[in-house]
């Protein structure tokens, strides 16, 4: 079956994509006047945001705002153009609005007082049908067709929506299931806008060689902390990670992740260096390791004279070979200092994010596609990445309103 809808009229504007970026822009263009109608693939809309409520919701951060812009790499510059139009604090008003009051952790990291998700997606959805947002479910964009209508496949069979303004807010490639499946890629690509490939972000790394199967056995899931990580010459920060089966994720490796990913994908390899002591200096480490211990083992040494034990005494025994175990100056150098190499980044599916994406440079300020008037791109589908901390969030839901305002603003040139 093929239905025809259209929504051609000038006040008429169309969404693709119900995550936090889509469900922005619906509301920005909602609030400048015009009638909305909402696409999504899923039966509801918001899976991700309602996942990440499982964490707790880190919606944005309180650091100050050119040190927030900088957590976006190269993409500084127009992150920090989002922000202006859409800041942390204009977020944690929006929510507020919402009835959702919300909290500075000690990190800075910034949650919903209840650090839930669903009460802030509720109240979002219901004020949004009643700014007059229509929600079309099971609706999934299939491109355009040739006469440049939007395509979807839904229960009631083959839909065509001709639209004069869309937002595409389609995500990025993780957690699929979901609903992001970046079928969007080759669609964007014939429209004439440049994609680059998506790829994971905050994602765990793979250790080369495989972890023994009794580091596996013993301590997957095991939490290293404190620990300080070292890569190249630009990232040296103290946190924790975990310990996996095939490897280490968590907030240190991500913050990391970047730069680790593209040294891998350029060498095939690269290695981090750990300092499983890092409230203890280096002098100190190799004077309590060289410490005569008698007839006491190793293992009872390094715990008593330094509180080395469990995954951490683990690790050292996993990646140092057993000379330098015995070799007092050799193990404090690595106690300090401990080599890791990873060989490959988790798949792109298991990622908490994406990186790559519409190139910003296919894009106006307002997020319009230069190659198709009228169509605006926003959220993780863009070209930035970020770490964990409330970047993401912050970020999609911003660029949502930029897109959702530009659609809002924009007038198709009229010929002759
Ligand atoms: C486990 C986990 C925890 C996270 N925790 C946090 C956190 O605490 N803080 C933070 O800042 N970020 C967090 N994130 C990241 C954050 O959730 C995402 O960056 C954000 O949801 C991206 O928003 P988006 O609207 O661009 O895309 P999405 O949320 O992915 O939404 C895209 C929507 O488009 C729809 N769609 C896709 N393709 C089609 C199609 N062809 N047709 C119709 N509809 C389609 C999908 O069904 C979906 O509803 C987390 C992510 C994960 C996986």
């Amino acid at each position: 079956m093929s239905t025809t809808d259209t929504d051609t009229a000038a006040d008429h504007a169309v969404v693709v994509g119900g995550g936090p970026a889509g469900l922005a822009a619906a509301e920005a263009l909602a609030c400048a006047g015009l009638h909305v109608h909402l696409y999504d693939a899923m039966p509801s809309v918001g899976r991700k945001f309602l996942l990440a409520g499982k964490g707790g919701l880190n919606l944005t951060h309180g650091e100050a705002l050119p040190a927030f812009a900088a957590r976006y790499g190269a993409r500084a510059a127009e992150a920090s153009q989002w922000l202006q139009a859409w800041s942390p604090d204009a977020l944690r008003d929006w929510a507020r609005g919402l009835g959702v009051e919300t909290f500075v952790g000690t990190s800075g990291r910034v949650f919903p007082a209840d650090l839930k998700a669903a009460p802030l997606l509720r109240a979002w959805l219901h004020r949004l049908r009643a700014q007059g947002v229509v929600f079309h479910m099971r609706h999934r964009w299939q491109g355009w067709t040739p006469a440049g209508g939007l395509r979807f496949d839904s229960p009631q069979g083959r839909v065509e929506v001709a639209a004069q303004r869309v937002v595409l807010a389609l995500g990025g490639a993780s957690w699929p299931r979901l609903g992001s499946d970046a079928a969007w890629v080759p669609w964007l690509r014939e429209a004439g806008a440049e994609v680059a490939p998506l790829v994971p972000a905050n994602c765990g790394f793979e250790v080369a060689p495989p972890w023994s199967a009794h580091l596996r056995e013993r301590f997957a899931g095991a939490p290293v902390k404190p620990v300080a990580l070292r890569f190249g010459a630009a990232f040296d920060r103290q946190g924790e990670f975990v310990v996996t089966d095939y490897g280490i994720e968590g907030s240190l490796v991500y913050a990391a992740g970047a730069a680790i990913r593209d040294a891998i994908a350029a060498e095939g390899r690269a290695t981090v260096t750990l300092d499983l002591l890092p409230a203890h200096d280096a002098a100190r480490v190799a004077r309590e390791v060289a410490h005569p211990r008698g007839s006491r083992s190793l293992s009872s040494h390094l715990k008593s004279r330094l509180g080395l034990d469990g995954v951490k005494a683990t690790l050292l025994h996993e990646l140092l070979p057993r000379e330098a175990m015995a070799d007092a100056t050799r193990l404090a150098a690595a106690i300090k200092a401990l080599p890791l190499v990873l060989g490959a980044a988790r798949p792109v599916a298991e990622a908490i994010s994406t990186a790559g994406g519409v190139r910003l440079e296919s894009l106006d300020a307002a997020l319009m596609l230069r190659s198709r008037p009228g169509v605006f791109c926003a959220g993780e589908m863009l070209d930035w990445e970020a770490p964990t901390g409330g970047y993401l969030l912050q970020a999609s839901i911003a660029t949502g309103r930029v897109a959702g305002q530009g659609a809002a603003h924009w007038r198709p040139r009229v010929h002759g």
